[in-house]
């Protein structure tokens, strides 16, 4: 699992400063569905940045499974990130985009790599798109291989921060399902932000509400709207009154 532990961010110093995580401590079980919610500003991607090993916190401590991870790169961290902009290289095919991780971070040969990348392709349903470049795809086929990217590494975490909010809504539909099978047939430990009150009241074992930095409530999403932790709650989630 993964456990955050006191963790606070602050940007600048003095009279400037933002509190952008303020001591948040949070336990997430092996193989759990944590989705985080807020409005803009409260700190979800600055959360998943630093459970990424992108941003370093200025106080608390995060492990993943029983390594403490505060002083990781990103690359150390047993983790595949999927981001809103799906960030593929345009000038890589799909199969280049799929493959470049591996290639620079691990021993794999080639044909351990091939190998991996068909799989993962097969199991997104883009096998038939890997000589294609990005600029060559659909948004939703461009996130289907940024997906296939993340998981060719084998992760035990998923970090997605609003992976879906670029696609239509029909397409959004189709991914979240796409995105709950693949979770669940892999049991990969994912931590998801979304602005859409669909995705949080669906998508997750475990529902985390963050407001100025602040951790509000944490449980299953019906545990929220139905007995939320406080007004700010109620309100963000639309709680009946
Ligand atoms: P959104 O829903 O809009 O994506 P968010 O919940 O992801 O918002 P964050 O991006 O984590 O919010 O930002 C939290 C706070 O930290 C904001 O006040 C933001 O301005 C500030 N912040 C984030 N990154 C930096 C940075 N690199 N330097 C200074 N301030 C930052
Ligand atoms: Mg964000």
């Amino acid at each position: 699992g993964i456990t955050i532990d006191d963790v606070t961010k602050e940007f600048g110093e003095g009279e400037e400063s933002i509190v952008a995580v303020d001591d948040v401590s949070l336990d997430i079980t092996d193989g759990e569905f944590v989705v985080f919610v807020g409005p803009s500003g409260s700190g979800k991607s600055t959360l998943m940045r630093i459970v990424a090993g992108l941003e370093t916190q200025t106080a608390g401590d995060v492990h993943i499974g029983d390594t403490l991870v505060n002083q990781l790169g990103p690359r150390a961290r047993d983790i595949a990130m999927v981001f809103q902009n799906y960030a593929l290289y345009p000038n890589m095919t799909v199969e280049e985009n799929m493959s470049f991780g591996l290639k620079m971070s691990t021993e794999m040969s080639d044909d351990e790599i091939e190998q991996k990348v068909r799989s993962a392709a097969e199991m997104m349903d883009i096998d038939m798109l890997l000589d294609n470049t990005p600029g060559e795809l659909s948004g939703g086929q461009q996130q289907r291989v940024a997906l296939g990217r993340a998981i060719v590494r084998d992760p035990n975490v998923f970090l997605m921060d609003e992976p879906l909010s670029n696609l239509d809504a029909k397409l959004r539909t189709e991914m979240r399902t796409e995105i709950n099978r693949l979770q669940s047939e892999l049991g990969v430990t994912t931590l998801y932000v979304t602005h859409d009150q669909t995705e949080a009241m669906t998508m997750g074992d475990r529902l985390v509400v963050l407001n100025h930095g602040d951790l509000q409530q944490v449980g299953t999403p019906l545990e929220c709207f139905y007995r939320p932790a406080n007004r700010f709650v109620a309100g963000f989630l639309g709680s009946p009154s």
